[in-house]
């Protein structure tokens, strides 16, 4: 009879923090394997939709800044060293309006950071970019080198690499891991088993179903619609270079130019009802179909009558303000838990995973930030 094989790492959720995990332990040597419900970066799944901004600016946040960085630098190296194109260097535009204090922190950050931007008054932004109305916006900046991330296929992608670097990955639905101490097994849902020294969960905004004593009222998944507008045809006034990526975080919007023929993307920030992620309904309400139809009009006058073409109905995975959950099970010292991406999660994926496997092997230093002690019941958005 074969041997069971015995993994150092098994990673629950195959997401893009699942995925950055799996990646680094398997390049320093870690036998490891990937198990998702229901795929790398499926329909369901926070990391599954066609694009995810990737942006420097975080206010005084610091700790997100560096983060970006570091994981913009490993994202632009997986895409050389595997000759994909999964970043888009769009640039992204912050917009202010009456309060622009958010923008001023954010720059000083960036400053600190070293971190280039371009800074825009009104008249600005008007001559610069005349397809759109900045009607109640006092300023902004440009961030000329992030951009957007094509996010399913970006995940798909590590996935792919990491599975040639030797992760076993698999397609599998892990029970609840029971009973007290260290975990040596977890269990699927066909009664399989799989052994490990380490189990990493990095479920999204399932972690609160899988542990739902810890985590049921830590995290809040969230409802959050996507549109894309069809723009003019033979007008590229609405793709990149001409248009960035943009955010006015005052009226709670982003959205993003018209990538790989998609259309202008569109949504709103705003925390959208609690949610089921397994059962949500992925088709979006008329109400908000029609509210971010007459905002778009607003922004972008000629795409005042654009024809919805495509959209998408996913979930944040947030947690009481918005910091990362990244830390052990309070009674299972070799579980641990991945998530709280909180609707800024992916472009942090490398660093993320990096993290992962600097805690695991090296015992590193905690991010006190990251840390389940400060992960509360009730939600106070403070990271954005
Ligand atoms: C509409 C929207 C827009 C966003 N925009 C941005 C953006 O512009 N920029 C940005 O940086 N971030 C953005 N985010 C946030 C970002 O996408 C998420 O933070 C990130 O994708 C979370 O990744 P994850 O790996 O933690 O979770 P997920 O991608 O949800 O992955 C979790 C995985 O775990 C699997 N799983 C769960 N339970 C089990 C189980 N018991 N057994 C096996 N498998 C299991 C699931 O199938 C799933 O594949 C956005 C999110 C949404 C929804």
């Amino acid at each position: 009879m074969a041997a069971t094989k015995t993994y150092d790492t098994a990673i629950i959720g195959a997401g893009v923090f699942g995925a950055w995990s799996a990646w680094h332990l398997a390049r320093r040597g870690q036998r490891v394997v990937l198990l998702d419900a229901y795929g790398p970066s499926n329909a369901r799944a926070s990391s599954g939709g066609e694009t995810r901004i990737i942006r420097m600016g975080y206010g005084t946040d610091e700790i997100y800044t560096r983060s970006s960085q570091r994981s913009l630098a490993q994202w632009k190296s997986f895409c050389a060293a595997t000759g994909q194109k999964l970043f888009f260097e769009t640039g992204v535009l912050w917009l202010a309006g009456e309060d622009d204090s958010r923008v001023r922190e954010t720059m000083v950050t960036l400053k600190r950071c070293e971190v280039p931007f371009e800074e825009m008054d009104h008249a600005a932004l008007e001559r610069r970019y005349p397809q759109i109305s900045f009607e109640r916006v006092s300023r902004g900046f440009l961030e000329p080198k992030s951009g957007v991330l094509l996010a399913r296929r970006a995940v798909a992608a590590v996935v792919e690499d990491a599975v040639k670097q030797g992760v076993d990955f698999r397609i599998a639905l892990i029970e609840q891991p029971r009973g007290a101490g260290r975990l040596t097994s977890v269990t699927c849902s066909n009664g399989e088993t799989i052994s490990a020294g380490q189990f990493v969960f990095s479920c999204g905004s399932w972690l609160g179903k899988v542990f739902p004593e810890i985590l049921g009222q830590r995290i809040f998944p969230s409802r959050q619609e996507v549109f894309f507008f069809g723009v003019p045809p033979g007008d590229a006034r609405f793709s990149p270079p001409a248009l960035p990526t943009w955010l006015f975080q005052e009226d709670e919007y982003y959205g993003m130019p018209d990538i790989e023929g998609r259309g202008l993307k569109i949504a709103l920030d705003h925390h959208g009802e609690r949610i089921d992620p397994d059962t949500q309904s992925r088709l979006p309400t008329a109400a908000e179909a029609e509210v971010v139809q007459k905002y778009v009009g607003k922004r972008f006058p000629a795409l005042r009558n654009a024809p919805v073409v495509e959209t998408r109905v996913c979930q944040y995975e947030n947690t009481s303000n918005g910091d990362f959950l990244i830390d052990r099970h309070p009674e299972k010292e070799n579980v641990w838990f991945v998530g709280g991406g909180s609707g800024h999660g992916f472009k942090h994926g490398p660093a993320v995973g990096e993290y992962v496997s600097r805690q695991i092997l090296d015992k590193a230093a905690p991010e006190p930030r990251y840390s389940l002690a400060t992960k509360e019941t009730v939600q106070h958005r403070a990271v954005y």
